[in-house]
Formats: C-alpha cells, sequence, structure tokens
C-alpha cells in the first residue's frame, strides 16, 4: 500500500525546473535568468568568515542585514521582511493572505510560482491575459477585483516576457485597488529596468500601506545559490504575517552575511547592469538578423515568438544539442515562444549561432 497525500499536495504544481545540472561538458546556462557573473570576491569574502560559526543558529530576526537594507532605502526596518529566497516570502504571502474563498489575482504569463499560492491555499486564483506587447494589462487587473480579492500580484518587469509597464501606471493602479486588498509588485528584475530609477517605487510605500515591494540578492547580485530576498513593506504587520507562517530560522547565517556585504558595492551593481544592458542590445540586434523581434525586454533576458514554422520543443533541442539551454515558452505560459537569459558575450555569440543553425538560416 502506498501512502497517502493531502489533496493539496495533488493541487500544487510542479515547479518546471531547469534542465542541466548534470550536464557535464561546458554548456551556456541561459534558462534561469542568472547572472553571469560570479559573486564579488568581497562577498565570497564575508561568506567564508561566517562559516567558522556554524554549530550557531542564524539570527532569526536577520536584524544586521534588516538594518542595512533599512538604511539604503529609509524604510524603518520592522516593515521588511527577509527570506529564503524572495520566493519564501511569496509562498509565505500566500499562506498568510489567503484560503479557500478568497481570490488571488495575476497577470498571465507571469511567474511560474504564482498558481502555487492558490494551489496551496485552496485560494481562487484569477489570471489576467497580458496585453499584445506582453505587457500587464492593468486596468484589465483592476477590473478583476472583487470583495473577495486579497492579494495582487504584478511582476515588473515580468517574467517571462521581460516587459515593463511604467511606474505611473503602477501609481494609478494602486489609487484604484481598494486599500484592503495586499498588491504584491514582484520586483526581482527592477535593477535592469531603465524606465525609471530602480527606487522610485520606493516612494510609493508612503501612500499605500497594502502595497509589498519583493526583490532578491538572486538576479544582479548573483546569488542565488545562497538563497535571500527581501520585501518592503507599507505596513509592518505584513512582516509579522509572513514571519508567523515559517519556520524561525528562515534565512541562514552565509546568506545573511553575504547580502549585508554586497549592499555595500553599488557600484558593481551598476557595471552588471550596464553589461547587461549591453548584452540586451547586442542580442535584440542578432535576433533583428534573423527576423525575430523580441518582447520590449526591461530585465536580463529577453522573450520572443519563434517564426510559425518553428516547433518549440525542437528548438530548444536544437539549442540542447550546440550546448545551449534556454527556457521553452509552452511551460511558461505561452507555446511558441522562447525565454532566453542574457549571458556573457560569447555565450551570447553562441546562443545567436546556435539559434540560426537549429532554424535553419
Ligand atoms: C527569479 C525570480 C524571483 C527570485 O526568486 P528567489 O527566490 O529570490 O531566488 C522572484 N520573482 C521572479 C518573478 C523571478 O523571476
Amino acid at each position: 500500500m502506498a501512502i497517502e497525500y493531502s489533496a493539496r499536495v495533488a493541487r500544487i504544481p510542479v515547479y518546471p525546473a531547469a534542465a542541466g545540472y548534470a550536464l557535464p561538458e561546458d554548456v551556456a546556462l541561459l534558462a534561469s535568468n542568472e547572472s553571469p557573473d560570479p559573486p564579488l570576491p568581497q562577498v565570497v569574502a564575508a561568506v567564508t568568515r561566517v562559516l567558522g560559526g556554524l554549530n550557531r543558529y542564524p539570527d532569526p530576526t536577520n536584524s544586521s542585514l534588516r538594518r542595512a537594507l533599512s538604511d539604503r532605502f529609509g524604510i524603518p526596518a520592522n516593515r521588511i521582511a527577509v527570506g529564503n529566497g524572495s520566493c519564501d516570502i511569496l509562498l509565505a504571502t500566500g499562506e498568510a493572505l489567503l484560503e479557500p474563498g478568497a481570490e488571488l489575482v495575476y497577470g498571465w504569463p507571469s511567474f511560474s510560482v504564482y498558481p502555487q499560492l492558490e494551489a496551496a491555499s485552496g485560494a481562487t486564483g484569477v489570471r489576467v491575459a497580458l496585453n499584445s506587447r506582453h505587457e500587464h494589462d492593468l486596468g484589465a487587473m483592476a477590473a478583476e477585483v472583487t470583495a473577495a480579492t486579497r492579494l495582487v500580484i504584478v511582476c515588473n518587469p515580468n517574467n517571462p516576457t521581460s516587459t515593463a509597464v511604467p511606474l505611473a501606471d503602477i501609481r494609478a493602479f494602486l489609487e484604484k485597488v481598494p486599500r484592503h486588498v495586499a498588491v504584491l509588485l514582484d520586483e526581482a528584475y527592477r535593477e535592469y529596468n531603465l524606465l525609471e530609477d530602480p527606487d522610485d517605487t520606493v516612494d510609493l510605500l508612503k501612500r499605500h500601506a497594502n502595497l509589498v515591494l519583493l526583490r532578491t540578492f538572486s538576479k544582479i547580485y548573483g546569488l542565488c545559490g545562497l538563497r535571500v530576498g527581501y520585501a518592503l513593506c507599507g505596513d509592518e504587520r505584513f512582516v509579522t504575517a509572513v514571519n508567523q507562517v515559517r519556520q524561525p530560522f528562515f534565512c541562514n547565517a552565509a546568506a545573511q552575511a553575504a547580502a549585508i556585504e554586497a549592499l555595500k558595492h553599488q557600484d558593481a551593481v551598476a557595471e552588471r547592469v550596464e553589461r547587461a544592458i549591453f548584452a540586451r542590445v547586442e542580442l535584440e540586434a542578432g535576433l533583428d538578423d534573423l527576423g525575430i523581434e523580441p518582447a520590449a525586454s526591461q530585465a536580463n533576458f529577453c522573450w520572443f515568438d519563434l517564426p510559425e514554422d518553428a516547433v518549440e520543443q525542437d528548438v530548444v533541442a536544437g539549442l540542447a544539442e550546440r550546448g545551449v539551454l534556454v527556457r521553452a515558452g509552452g511551460a511558461l505560459g505561452r507555446e511558441g515562444a522562447l525565454r532566453v537569459t542574457f549571458g556573457t558575450p560569447h555565450e551570447n555569440d553562441r546562443f545567436l549561432a546556435a539559434l540560426r543553425a537549429t532554424l535553419g538560416l
């Protein structure tokens, strides 16, 4: 007899993990929107310093990291949540706000973790289609807010489509959403967005206590292997709630030390952004040569529809045979599309050559 699992487990989708971790040889990992740059030596040194003290539990209140984030953003430390990656805070948000009968509104295609919130909680998920430019349709999303809505998630810039909506539209959207509905802006790619200053949304917290800005050290800081993210919140009760539903030690000592050190090197962040923008321009030009027009990227990856006669799975397999791993759109909500992370200049050239060969151009 097999053991029995809860109905909840049957509802929760399995995260579409990237392939490639078991591949022996040199492959271009362009499937997970990671940074091609290794962590800074100062960050590695900070992690190394804490390793001798691993017989102690980490600081459960993350006080030094929250103080560093508070200094950087001018938000009181009691309105900052920390997590084992920002996905930890995201899932805790679902636990804290959702239950059967409640509604969750988000755009689609968007981050593949969002459907897990409704599945885990038994709440009803309302997916709002992106517009023809692969951008969030905030008007349509506001129209879906009902008396049952507890949470609206806006991924900006959006994964997997790379597009961003401007700050003015976010501001207008927040004016429309009732104050008892939490609005979570997932800003994992915020630093790559050239539409405005990355810190502009922080000001919105002053006016909107129902706003949560979700951010991460996984992307621009290149620390996804350690798992650390944070949320800047309009209301300290949100922080208390997401802490209540989690285990006490949700952020390990090495991750806390790395994040604190990484925050001190904003010059390195700026350089990384510059390299990503350079890659964006190069890839857009290379795709244009192949007659492909990607969505307007404000992230560290691009998203495009394949030529009509191309079969998505064949293209992904053809790229993999040539040592380039990317994400198929089908697994992300749109069949016939690809999501490609910007890599090093060499990796980007390799991708373009592999795509040309795979498409027979
Ligand atoms: C990568 C990503 C994250 C970051 O997840 P972590 O748990 O912080 O690694 C969050 N949201 C979106 C949309 C992402 O693409």
